[in-house]
């Protein structure tokens, strides 16, 4: 388990003598580590109740060398990690036009998105972007840079956009009501479903084709 890298940014962090707390935020070798103040339990991330290892009811603790509370199982000593959730998505470009997606999900049922979704075991990045195209709006493209990535702090999750090429024709995927190409003066600003994608079309149009390496944004809910 890495201590330092996984620590909050701001606000949390106090010193604390590793060989007095071992169960606070110490470790074996003597050194003193930042200990965040325990978390109370996030809402915006999914409770755990029972064990999926073995059934029993799960207990909020900090285990022995971690530094913050995870969801512990005392029957099987599984614990159980929270981390954030990757979402990948394509600004796909033909003809110097945009392929946009009115969501027929929710949340934002019945806005505009670049195709976008969770990311699958067993795919990259780019893999996982032109699936999320293909799914969204039956659409073949060829994945080109990524460009822009998005913390979502408050859901957990980072979104991360490639630019990418139309190679043919498209159409509309089971989770979309209707696709179309737009030109960046008829993108729906007021009806794009998340300010990740609206960042994502920002940038990709201040690029205007070039590759200027990944813009970041952090978005704080
Ligand atoms: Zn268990």
């Amino acid at each position: 388990m890495a201590l330092l890298c996984a620590l909050p940014r701001a606000g949390v962090a106090e010193l604390v003598d590793a060989a007095d707390s071992k169960s606070a935020g110490g470790n074996t070798l003597g050194v003193q580590v930042p200990l965040p103040v325990p978390l109370n339990w996030d809402p915006m991330l999914p409770p755990m109740k029972y064990c999926s290892s073995c059934g029993e009811t799960l207990n909020r603790e900090i285990p022995g060398d971690d530094n913050r509370e995870r969801w512990v199982c005392n029957h099987c000593d599984t614990i159980h990690y929270q981390n954030p959730i990757i979402v990948v998505g394509c600004v796909a470009e033909k003809d110097g036009k945009i392929l946009l997606c009115k969501r027929a999900i929710e949340p934002r049922h019945g806005f505009w998105t670049v195709p976008a979704g969770f990311m699958e075991l067993g795919e990259s990045l780019a893999e996982g972007a032109a699936r999320e195209t293909l799914e969204e709006a039956c659409a073949d493209i060829e994945i080109g840079h990524l460009f822009a990535s998005v913390d979502v702090i408050s859901a957990g999750q980072v979104h991360l956009f490639f630019t990418g090429t139309l190679a043919g024709a498209y159409g509309v995927g089971e989770e979309s009501l209707e696709t179309r190409l737009f030109s960046e003066d008829e993108i729906p600003w007021d009806d794009l479903a998340f300010p990740s994608g609206r960042f994502a079309l920002q940038k990709f149009f201040e690029d205007q084709g070039r590759n200027n390496g990944v813009h970041t944004f952090e978005w704080r809910k």
